[in-house]
């Protein structure tokens, strides 16, 4: 055996299926246009949906939170890391998610890893979406829950998994989807799922990633965009993408929020946010309490884009949201045309399995509200360019 060799040659294989993962340098902060390894190009691949990332008030709520608090927490928050930046933020996000109270924890992908392991057992039953992001199947593969993966957004296949669950005697069920997937931009049918997990006793968790400050009002996320504040149970969400910042919560009843602080093994474990990075999500948090005004932007954005990609002849998906998949199909292709859009000034990756199926690659375009008609129609330019080149379109 040659652990090192057997290492190589796997990674060969990827870059021979076009599934090498290519990473960039940035030297410059996020925006509409940075500056990756060397060369000036137009970002179409961050989740800095609101342009939050490089934001002066946020900027400015990190630095005061250093002046105040330095920069680290010094522990892990439950024996002396939980500042009163920390409770803080808690209290402001609940008030503006609309919920009892709030956990905040490291990162989207440390929530799920915290919350699905610490409620649910081996007698319970836990019912995922086959789409659902991989914390949330890490978090799932945490427990020794038994699991139902129903087809997505098929709510029929939801009640046949909750029928099955309860015939084999399952204690608790959880229902888990994420609220906008993040490959495709479809919105999940929260309302209808609320409904038939009631039928049947089921919790509902929603991980709203990909709504927080995209979707509802002011971008108060998806649960306030059914208005389900009794029907959702657990909300999990990210400072790191529409807040501009890092980090990761999740909302619900004040009982769970205090079960969770005992038994959240990222809570327990692992150092909280720093100063910094918690000053700033509440200065994000603030701000969208104030205006709704970047949320517009995106979503104007996101209709102007996907009409014109749509009318060159573009597949882009069942798309609901800004985020726009053009659909390529093959990884190689998908690679191809990625390449081709750097060289023309675009940043915008391809993705290829396993982050989607395969045979389902695709550049997944995310539109931010950083974005200006004049960038947006730069970019439609390339894509009709190299489109037409590959013979998309
Ligand atoms: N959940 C979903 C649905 C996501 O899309 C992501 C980010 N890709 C995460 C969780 C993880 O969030 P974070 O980057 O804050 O860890």
């Amino acid at each position: 055996m040659n652990f090192y060799e057997d290492l190589k040659n796997e990674m060969e294989e990827l870059e021979e299926n076009g599934l090498l993962v290519t990473i960039r340098t940035l030297e410059t902060a996020q925006g509409a246009w940075l500056n990756v390894d060397g060369k000036k190009v137009l970002n179409m691949c961050s989740n800095n949906y609101l342009d939050f990332a490089n934001n002066e008030k946020l900027k400015k709520g990190a630095i005061e939170a250093i002046e105040k608090w330095g920069v680290g927490p010094g522990a892990v928050r439950s024996i002396a890391g939980t500042l009163e930046i920390h409770n803080k933020l808690e209290k402001e996000l609940a008030e503006f998610k609309g919920a009892e109270d709030t956990l905040v924890v490291q990162s989207g992908f440390n929530a799920n890893q915290a919350v699905i392991p610490a409620i649910m057992g081996k007698e319970d039953a836990i019912l995922s979406d086959e789409l659902n992001h991989a914390s949330i199947i890490d978090g799932v593969r945490l427990t020794k829950s038994k699991k139902y993966v129903w087809k997505h957004k098929d709510v029929a296949s939801l009640e046949e998994a909750l029928k099955k669950a309860d015939e084999e005697g399952a204690r608790r069920k959880l229902v888990i989807t994420d609220g906008v997937f993040s490959m495709d931009g479809d919105i999940a049918p929260l309302d209808e799922i609320a409904k038939v997990s009631k039928k049947y006793n089921a919790l509902v968790m929603v991980d709203d990633a990909h709504g927080e400050g995209v979707l509802g009002k002011n971008g108060r996320g998806i649960v306030d965009h059914f208005g389900l504040h009794d029907d959702v149970d657990i909300e999990v969400g990210t400072l790191s993408k529409a807040f501009g910042v890092v980090g990761g919560f999740i909302a619900g009843k004040k009982v769970l929020i205090k079960y969770l602080k005992q038994k959240a093994r990222p809570f327990l474990f692992s150092s909280s946010l720093s100063p910094a990075e918690t000053g700033a999500a509440l200065a994000a948090v603030r701000y969208l309490k104030e205006t709704g005004d970047p949320v517009k932007k995106l979503w104007d954005n996101g209709k102007y884009f996907q009409e014109k990609i749509k009318s060159l002849g573009f597949d882009i998906g069942n798309t609901m949201t800004p985020i726009t998949p053009v659909m390529l199909y093959e990884a190689k292709t998908a690679k191809e045309f990625s390449k081709k859009l750097y060289e023309q000034g675009i940043f915008a990756s391809a993705i290829g399995f396993p982050t989607v199926p395969r045979g389902k690659a695709r550049i997944r375009v995310m539109i931010s509200a950083s974005h200006s008609k004049e960038d947006l129609d730069f970019a439609i330019e390339k894509f009709e360019k190299i489109g037409k080149e590959l013979k998309v379109i």
